[in-house]
């Protein structure tokens, strides 16, 4: 039986889905999906393990499981999007009044959740530059209650000191929480550099493939876990036993994803910044990235995100986007396809031209997710676009 004693590649592929794991069961070397969204009892006043689907499905806790298992926490929760995982947590944690400190470059989507959404329950914000912790530091005011992170973020790419701004937070009793969807589990674990909860956006490397829509959240503290094991319950933020299959499936092969997104990415990544039409790369596994030596302290790998700026304005970025034939045009990241996107027009459309500005968010900024198709295919598909302008 597995446990966690064995490596990464080993846990990714058979925590939670030994065939012993259930009482009772056909010792299947896949777990099934349980799709029965409620369970009979013997008792009236006494059910078995199972009750009802939204509380908990036995797909569910296998993939629960491996989650724990991947970020080394004691527990792990599956839910039905990366934003529902983040939309647990802020419920569970604050209340009217609180004050929360985010990173400047946050994702979009938690970005409007943390400026938009709050303002109705009268929580305050505060976004600032956390490359530089002494700006959190500065930032934390009496009502403040947790700090949110991402490294690296999105679309530049930034790298911020977890294990330094965890130290200053909890100095001031305050909770870390780091949405480590960019780097996955495989290259980077927060709680190891003392964050207390870590989520992710499972949509995207954890999954894989482009093909289902999941949240993950894992944690050591108990308390806190059964909190929002009741909540997400409660509030009713449950993903479906198929797509914990689809995404127990992609796990597999997270390790030999990860491995292939890098090599492909640090390749495309080099190609780019010696390109004559090219301004600017930002791949945190370039020595020429400002946290490149930071990145290299608390993760074990770069990812497989890179973002660049053309030479020229948005005419440039988007004959050259709409050149390509092998980088799909679209949002989202982290499948095995390489996809390719204008943020100031697409992902990042929603925050004004001046907002992106002081962001460094360029009309000429162009972010892809390397996929793991043969690099010289890739490779070519550039030239070929670079070409036309
Ligand atoms: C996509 C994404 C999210 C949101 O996740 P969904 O699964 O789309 O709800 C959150 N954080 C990051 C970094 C993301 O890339």
């Amino acid at each position: 039986m597995t446990n966690q004693n064995h490596s990464f590649d080993t846990r990714s592929i058979h925590i939670g889905e030994e065939p012993e794991y259930l009482e009772g069961s056909n010792n299947e070397v896949v777990v099934p999906i349980y799709l029965s969204s409620t369970f009979a009892r013997k008792q009236v006043n006494n059910h078995g393990r199972f009750e009802y689907s939204r509380t908990s499905n036995p797909t569910r806790l296998a993939l629960e499981k491996r989650y724990a298992s991947l970020e080394q926490t004691r527990f792990g929760l599956g839910l039905a999007s990366g934003l529902a995982a983040e939309t647990l947590l802020l419920f569970t944690l604050l209340k009217p009044g609180d004050h929360i400190i985010g990173f400047d470059d946050l994702y979009g989507g938690t970005k409007r959740l943390l400026n938009q959404w709050t303002a109705q329950y009268d929580l305050q914000v505060s976004l600032v530059d956390a490359t530089r912790p002494e700006l959190i530091e500065k930032a934390i005011q009496q009502r403040t209650k947790l700090i949110w992170l991402e490294s690296p973020t999105n679309p530049l790419l930034k790298v911020c000191d977890i294990a330094a701004i965890s130290e200053i937070a909890h100095r001031h009793n305050l909770l870390v929480i780091v949405d480590n969807t960019f780097l996955s589990p495989y290259f980077q674990n927060p709680i190891l550099l003392g964050a207390d909860i870590v989520c992710h956006s499972v949509t995207k490397y954890i999954g894989g493939h482009s093909d289902v829509i999941g949240g993950a959240v894992m944690l050591n503290d108990e308390k806190l876990y059964e909190k929002l094991k009741f909540n997400q319950n409660a509030l009713g933020m449950v993903p479906s036993p198929f797509d914990c299959y689809l995404v127990l499936r992609g796990l597999k092969t997270l390790s030999l994803r990860m491995e292939r997104h890098q090599s492909n990415a640090m390749a495309i990544a080099t190609y780019l910044e010696n390109h004559s039409k090219v301004a600017r790369v930002y791949y945190p596994g370039l020595p020429s990235h400002p946290q490149y030596t930071l990145n290299r302290t608390q993760a074990s790998g770069f990812g497989g995100m890179v973002s660049f700026e053309i030479k020229g304005g948005e005419k440039e970025a988007v004959q050259f986007l709409e050149s390509l034939e092998l980088f799909t045009l679209a949002e989202s990241l982290g499948g095995v396809e390489s996809l390719i996107e204008h943020p100031a027009l697409m992902t990042h459309a929603s925050i004004t031209k001046k907002e992106r500005e002081l962001a460094g968010i360029k009309d000429s900024l162009i972010r892809v997710s390397v996929g793991v198709e043969d690099i010289t295919d890739l490779l070519k598909d550039l030239d070929l676009a670079f070409e036309k302008i």
